[in-house]
């Protein structure tokens, strides 16, 4: 089966699917990107993926001449190409290609765009049992909020987990942590749901929003508040979430037990919760 990849609203194969060697993507990670959840032939959130999205290159001054609506049409041609049941779709903008200079380039260097598609399914076994993760100083930059191409130290922290035979990095900026290599981090303790507040140094998950809601709407309080890696360390539950990780129980902090080492009851209910706004999606 052919998996087409979107590059400049051109359907092309994956082997022609070629950028220049100039491409401000690769000399110095200058673009933005998305990752955006297809469940059932129905995208998951996909106006907050595309909100963020915009906003992400609005703050890096990005010149995007896109809306929610053309970004959609573009998502939706191209998941229907690839015939994506369950997967999702990638899409990235970079500043164009010129000549390498750090400054911009001018106004007749056009963003580059590049979408593509991965079909599999919900990771139904982790989600059960949940997965082990580590902790490691967060080295980022100040911007952590841009969902940019820049991403090695995100890439760093998670090879540090593999080399822990974890799954996933939580990193902490000294005592407090942030949040994790692709995703974000909760504590929870005595029945409360504790996240970083969204500022410069997170990520505002999309996955992040609809725990919010669901906390909110089964009353159980969602505080967000930094806190420090020894909380996280007595917490009674952690969970990190990602569009691609949903709900993810973490069940063995830095070799260490969370909690009695089982999945807890609110994982479980905000899991629940979870499904249902899947269900609800399509
Ligand atoms: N933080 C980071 C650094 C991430 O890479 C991700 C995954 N995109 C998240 C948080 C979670 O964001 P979302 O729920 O929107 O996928």
């Amino acid at each position: 089966m052919t998996n087409k990849v979107l590059l400049n609203g051109r359907f092309v194969e994956e082997q022609e699917a070629l950028v220049p060697y100039n491409d401000r993507g690769y000399n110095f990670g200058d673009g933005i990107y998305e990752y955006i959840r297809i469940y059932d032939g129905h995208f998951f959130t996909l106006q907050e993926h595309f909100e963020r999205f915009l906003r992400s290159a609005s703050e890096l001054n990005i010149d995007l001449d896109e809306t929610i609506e053309s970004l959609t049409e573009k998502a939706e041609a191209l998941v229907k190409e690839n015939n994506v049941e369950n997967g999702g779709v990638y899409m990235q903008v970079t500043r164009g290609a010129a000549p390498r200079d750090h400054a911009f380039p001018g106004p007749d260097v056009k963003p580059q765009m590049m979408a593509f598609t991965r079909s599999y399914g919900r990771p139904l076994e982790a989600l059960e049992n949940g997965i082990n993760a580590v902790t490691v100083e967060d080295i980022r930059w100040l911007r952590c909020d841009i969902k940019s191409l820049n991403l090695l130290g995100n890439v760093l922290s998670k090879e540090y987990a593999v080399k822990y035979n974890a799954s996933e990095a939580i990193q902490h900026r000294g005592e407090t942590v942030t949040e994790g290599a692709s995703s974000n981090v909760y504590a929870i303790k005595d029945g409360v749901i504790y996240t970083h507040p969204t500022d410069n140094f997170i990520l505002n998950g999309i996955t992040r929003k609809v725990i919010k809601r669901i906390a909110n709407e089964q009353n159980i309080p969602f505080k967000e508040e930094t806190f420090t890696v020894d909380f996280l360390k007595q917490a009674d539950e952690v969970i990190v979430s990602s569009t691609s990780v949903e709900v993810m129980p973490v069940i063995k902090l830095d070799g260490e037990a969370v909690g009695n080492g089982q999945v807890g009851p609110i994982t479980r209910l905000l899991q629940k919760g979870f499904e249902q706004k899947i269900n609800e999606s399509h």
